[in-house]
């Protein structure tokens, strides 16, 4: 039995070249030129490196977890040397554009790679996603003559970078910073203040580390109106910086990522952005963050499949006493177990890359019109992607424990590291609470249900187009008669959908904002079912001959009829109200 990582090439090559619409983006004149050959080569090295020097780091940085010594952070043996390569190697710029040093592939092929990454090594990988966000960030707001210094620096890996939101009184509540940020006559800024849960907030590998920092100028409105961003160098003037590292937490998980308690004291800064609109210019990272976020909940779902199937098919327990014992995969409850965790983690990743690939349309169409509907869609999308996903790598790695059953629970097995890393990932980036809160008020209320109708349009296109045909001489139907169940599923949980989606406008309209986002949850968990579903019928559908089709064609049959059945539990509950929340946690405090 082996300990090791290994990715899940195959089902990411179908993904992108044959279930995708990968011509779409071949279309794109900002992608003219790559061909399939360079998006399995950069898969097959992408793979590699994630096997050969991130999955080794695994266990090495979950026993060995960073150190606070004498007011420096020292990162996890080996950790050091594989960001450098990292870096070195291309992977840091690999999505971003070529100007800055950056490889100027697609998102899509990034997440890819960022799936093997994660699910290599989740922590190491945490490094990568802040810098990748800082440098969305300077791209879009940095201004050229900033942005030119610093986003090469991110990319080699001379700089690292956080992003500094969190205080003590101020978590999804970010209206309630108090960081304050005092003007000089120079126009840079003093910025004072703590921030608590900074990821990667110090290192001993790259010479400069920039800090974008949100805070508040003195006479600033209230709540987020009052923010703006700011810029803190580690280094100012070759000389250190009034910031540092107060505190290193201990943690359930992600032991070789660093989360620190960061104090700045009257440190020099730079403002980024028009002010009072720092938390605007905080959402032009906001798509890449929540993408990163949410191939990480399928990165960890992925590999602990992937253990646990091979773990089923070693282990010999039960049968007949007077005959050998068989594969643990040969008991029903155990098969229960590994289709429910395979067809979860194949729905959301295939839902996942369109998310990203959505993003590359957005960002990249030369039609404005077409540009906005796929941004549109990658808005709608990765709130679902972001909380389905987190959700379901931890119920799958809580799975492949179970499937290793006692040897589960035992640390020098692995598999138990998979649950403790990958539980974070509904609390940081917007609890999935406040996902859900803003698919429905800003994404399905907002824009009056538009990015909705446009994603159920899809869905049902989706639908109509897997539908049994009439026989040219219409004496019989022809076409897909298996793919009966995945279909039917998918038009009801789309109806489902568009239903609620109807009753929260009416609750809109009379201001039952409460009673939405006591629904939002279930909404959300709705929209995730219907859009794996999609997924499963477009791969079911897209997936050749031989083996493949049957591997592809069952698991829709299982995703319809073991998962999407749960559709109809979804939106009784996502129709609840707040009422019903509300008088029975008043008369349970009460009668206590
Ligand atoms: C390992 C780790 C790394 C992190 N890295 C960073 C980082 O690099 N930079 C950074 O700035 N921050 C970082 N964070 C902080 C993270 O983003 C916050 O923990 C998160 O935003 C939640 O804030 P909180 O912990 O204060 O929880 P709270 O906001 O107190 O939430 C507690 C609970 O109440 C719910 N809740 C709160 N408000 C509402 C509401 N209005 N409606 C409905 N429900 C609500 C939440 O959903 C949650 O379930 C990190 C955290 C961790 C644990």
């Amino acid at each position: 039995m082996s300990n090791s990582y290994r990715a899940p090439l195959a089902d990411l090559e179908f993904l992108l070249l044959q279930v995708l619409d990968f011509a779409r983006l071949q279309a794109l004149p900002a992608f003219e030129g790559l061909d399939a050959q360079v998006v399995r080569e950069v898969l097959k090295q992408g793979a590699r490196f994630a096997e050969q020097v991130l999955a080794p780091l695994n266990a090495v940085g979950d026993e060995q977890p960073a150190q606070l010594l004498d007011g420096r952070l020292v990162y996890s043996p080996g950790f050091a040397q594989a960001y450098r390569q990292y870096s070195a190697d291309g992977w840091m710029g690999l999505d971003l554009p070529v100007e800055f040093g950056g490889q100027g592939l697609p998102r899509l092929v990034q997440a890819a790679f960022g799936e093997m990454g994660n699910g290599a090594n989740l922590a190491f990988s945490m490094l990568p996603a802040a810098v990748r966000g800082a440098a969305r960030l300077l791209m879009a707001h940095g201004g050229e003559e900033l942005a030119g210094k610093l986003i090469p620096a991110l990319i080699d890996g001379r700089s690292g970078a956080t992003i500094a939101i969190t205080e003590p009184q101020a978590g999804s509540d970010v209206g309630r910073i108090q960081t304050t940020a005092v003007e000089q006559p120079d126009g840079s800024f003093k910025l004072t203040g703590t921030k608590i849960f900074i990821s990667h907030a110090d290192n001993d590998f790259s010479e400069q580390l920039v800090h974008l920092v949100l805070a508040r100028t003195p006479g600033a409105a209230p709540g987020t109106r009052g923010l703006s961003l700011f810029l803190v160098p580690k280094i100012h003037e070759g000389a250190r910086n009034g910031v540092r590292v107060a505190r290193l937490e201990h943690k359930m998980g992600l032991k070789a990522s660093p989360t620190c308690v960061l104090e700045f004291t009257a440190a020099h800064a730079r403002r980024i952005g028009e002010p009072g609109r720092g938390l605007q210019a905080m959402f032009a990272m906001v798509n890449t963050m929540r993408l990163d976020v949410a191939v990480q909940g399928v990165a960890i779902g992925g590999a602990a499949l992937n253990r646990a199937l091979g773990y089923a098919q070693e282990r010999l327990q039960g049968g007949a006493p007077d005959r050998p014992p068989r594969p643990i995969i040969e008991h029903p409850d155990v098969r229960r177990m590994l289709m429910s965790m395979r067809v979860q983690v194949e729905g959301l990743r295939a839902l996942t890359l369109e998310a990203a690939l959505q993003l590359d349309l957005g960002e990249h169409h030369p039609d404005s019109a077409a540009a906005a509907r796929a941004l549109g869609l990658a808005q709608w999308l990765l709130p679902i992607c972001k909380a389905c996903n987190t959700e379901m790598g931890l119920e799958v790695a809580n799975l492949a424990v179970q499937v290793f059953g006692g040897h589960g629970y035992i640390h020098d097995n692995g598999v138990e590291q998979y649950v403790r890393d990958v539980r974070v990932g509904s609390i940081y980036e917007g609890t999935n609470g406040i996902q859900a809160i803003d698919l429905v008020l800003r994404k399905l209320i907002a824009d009056g249900a538009q990015r909705c109708r446009e994603f159920l349009a899809l869905v049902r296109e989706a639908v109509r187009a897997a539908e049994p045909r009439t026989s040219p001489d219409a004496t019989r139907e022809v076409g897909e008669p298996d793919l009966q169940a995945i279909r039917a599923a998918v038009a009801h949980g789309a109806d489902q959908l568009e239903r609620i989606s109807m009753l929260f406008l009416d609750w809109s309209a009379q201001g039952r904002t409460a009673d939405m986002e006591a629904g939002a949850t279930a909404y959300l968990r709705l929209a995730g079912l219907v859009g794996a579903g999609w997924m499963w019928l477009r791969m079911a559908s897209r997936a050749g001959e031989g083996p493949l089709r049957k591997a592809k064609r069952s698991g829709a049959v299982f995703y319809a009829r073991y998962v999407m059945i749960e559709t109809d539990t979804l939106a009784q509950r996502a129709q609840l109200g707040d009422a019903c929340m509300r008088q029975s946690v008043e008369q349970w405090q009460a009668g206590y």
